[in-house]
C-alpha cells in the first residue's frame, strides 16, 4: 500500500544522504525523507538507455513484517531489461498502485529499519536479499511452498522498491546472511540467478552424482552457477556458449566440456521453411552426436533451459529417455514449438521452475559462506552505470554478472573475514 508523503516524512530530520558512503549522521533505525533511485516509468518504456532515469523518491516505511535495507551494492539481472522494454508485459500491470518502478532483484546491504513484528533481524545486520515475495499467510506459504502462493511476486520486478535505490523495502523472510569473505559487490551479484539455478537442479531435478547435464548459456548469470552446482554434486556438465573466451571460462568453473553454439545451425526462429527446418534438425542431430561424445555415449538426462524459442526443440530432442528439461526463462522468445514425438516416445519431462523459496535460498547461501560455490562477477560499475549495464545485457555484450555500487564507496569494501 502506498504511504502518504506526510506520514512518511513526519519524524524525519535528514532530507537525503549522499551516495557512495555509509552516513555518519543517520543512525540505523531512522530514515531520511528522500532517496536517489533509478526509475522506470510507463511512458518511457523502451531500450534500457532510455527507460532508466534517475529521480528522487520518498523513502518508504517498513510494514510490520518488513525491513528497510540500505543498499550497498545492487546486482543487474535480465528481468529489468524486460522491465525497461515493457515486454512481454509491462511491470506496471504487476504493481498498478505505483506509477514508478524501482527495479533491482539483487542486493547486499545493511538492515536499517525493521517493522514491529520482525524478530530475526536487527538494524546493523549485514545481509543479502533473495527476491521471492509471497503473502506469508496462506496454506501454500505455510506448508506447501511460498512459490505456490497466489500473491507470489519477484521483488524489484513485479514489485517496486527494488535495489536500484539507496534504500529498498523487503519482507524479512527475504534476508540471508552476507558472506563475510565477500565484498559488497560480490555479495550483490549472485542471489537471484544462483538460488534459481539451485532450485532448478537440486530440488526440481534432484540432481545426483553421475548425472549428465546440458547447460545452455553456461557463461551467463544462471549458467555459471549451473556449472558449479554440477561440479559440486559430482554431475557432468557440458556448457554451451557463443565464444572461445567463454569456453575457457566455463571449463575453469568445472564443465567437462564446452561447445560453441556458433559451430551449429540448430537455432529455431519459428519461421523456417520445410527445407530449412529439415536442415535445422540435421544440425540438432549433429549436436546430439557431439554431446554423446562428451557424456560417454549417453545423452543428457537433465537439460538446463532458459533460452527458449531458439534452443527448446533441440533441448527436447537431445534429452535422454526419461530425462528432464527444466526451464525458467525464454531470452530468445517465449513461443516455443517442438516435435512432441521426441517427448512422448521417450517419456521425457518438461519442468517449469521459478526463483527459489527462503529455505532454498538459505541452503544455497550456506554453500557460498562455506566457499563451495563462488560468485562470478565480471564487472562492477559505479551508480551512474545502471542504464548502460542493462543496455549491455540487452545486447548480450556481457559475460557473468554485473554489480553496481550504491552506498559502497569503492570496490572491495565489506569484507570482514
Ligand atoms: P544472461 O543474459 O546472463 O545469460 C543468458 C545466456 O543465454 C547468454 O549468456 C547467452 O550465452 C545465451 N543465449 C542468448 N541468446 C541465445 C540463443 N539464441 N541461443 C543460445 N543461447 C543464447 O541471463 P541469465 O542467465 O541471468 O538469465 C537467462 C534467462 O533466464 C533470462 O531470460 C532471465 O529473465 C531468465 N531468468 C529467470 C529466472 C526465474 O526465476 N524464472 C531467474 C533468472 C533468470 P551465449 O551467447 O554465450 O550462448
Amino acid at each position: 500500500m502506498a504511504i502518504a508523503e506526510t506520514d512518511v516524512n513526519s519524524d524525519r530530520t535528514i532530507e537525503q544522504i549522499s551516495l557512495g558512503q555509509v552516513p555518519t549522521d543517520l543512525q540505523p533505525g531512522s530514515l531520511p525523507k528522500k532517496m536517489r533511485a533509478w526509475v522506470i516509468r510507463r511512458d518511457r518504456e523502451g531500450e534500457p538507455r532510455q527507460a532508466f532515469q534517475q529521480e528522487d523518491i520518498e523513502v518508504p516505511e517498513p510494514g510490520a513484517d518488513e525491513v528497510i535495507v540500505m543498499v550497498m551494492a545492487a546486482g543487474v539481472n535480465f528481468n529489468n531489461v524486460w522491465a525497461a522494454l515493457g515486454k512481454p508485459v509491462s511491470v506496471f500491470d504487476s504493481h498498478p498502485e505505483f506509477d514508478h518502478h524501482i527495479g533491482g532483484s539483487d542486493a547486499s546491504g545493511i538492515v536499517w529499519k525493521v517493522g514491529a513484528d520482525v524478530k530475526r533481524w536487527k538494524p546493523g545486520d549485514e545481509v543479502v536479499i533473495h527476491c521471492n515475495v509471497s503473502c506469508g499467510e496462506c496454506p501454500e506459504c505455510n506448508g506447501l511452498d511460498p512459490l505456490a502462493c497466489q500473491w507470489q511476486k519477484i521483488w524489484g520486478y513485479e514489485t517496486t522498491w527494488g535495489s536500484f535505490a539507496q534504500f529498498t523495502k523487503v519482507q524479512s523472510q527475504q534476508l540471508v546472511a552476507k558472506p563475510k569473505h565477500l565484498s559488497w559487490e560480490e555479495s550483490a551479484s549472485y542471489a537471484l540467478t544462483y538460488f534459481t539455478a539451485y532450485r532448478m537442479l537440486i530440488d526440481q531435478c534432484e540432481m545426483k552424482p553421475g548425472d549428465n547435464v546440458l547447460v545452455w548459456g553456461a557463461a551467463g548469470g544462471l549458467g555459471v552457477f549451473g556449472i558449479q552446482l554440477c561440479k559440486l554434486v559430482g554431475a557432468n556438465a557440458v556448457g554451451v556458449v557463443s565464444s572461445e573466451d567463454k569456453k575457457q571460462m566455463i571449463l575453469d568453473l568445472g564443465a567437462v566440456a564446452a561447445i560453441n553454439r556458433k559451430d551449429y545451425g540448430f537455432e529455431r526462429t519459428g519461421k523456417e521453411t520445410e527445407e530449412e527446418e529439415a536442415a535445422r534438425l540435421k544440425e540438432a542431430y549433429r549436436f546430439r552426436k557431439e554431446l554423446r561424445g562428451h557424456f560417454g555415449g549417453k545423452e543428457p538426462n537433465i537439460v538446463f533451459e532458459h533460452v527458449g524459442q531458439a534452443t527448446f526443440p533441440t533441448s527436447v530432442l537431445v534429452c535422454s529417455r526419461f530425462g528432464k528439461i527444466v526451464i525458467v526463462g525464454a531470452t530468445s522468445g517465449y513461443q516455443l514449438d517442438f516435435d512432441v514425438r521426441h517427448l512422448w516416445m521417450r517419456q521425457k519431462r518438461i519442468i517449469g521452475s521459478h526463483s527459489a523459496n527462503a529455505f532454498e535460498a538459505t541452503a544455497a547461501n550456506q554453500l557460498i559462506i562455506e566457499k563451495k560455490i563462488h560468485p562470478v562477477l565480471s564487472e562492477t560499475l559505479p551508480w551512474e552505470g545502471m542504464a548502460e549495464a542493462h543496455q549491455k545485457m540487452y545486447e548480450n555484450a556481457h559475460a557473468g554478472k554485473i554489480s553496481i555500487l550504491v552506498q559502497a564507496g569503492a570496490e572491495g569494501q565489506g569484507r570482514t573475514e
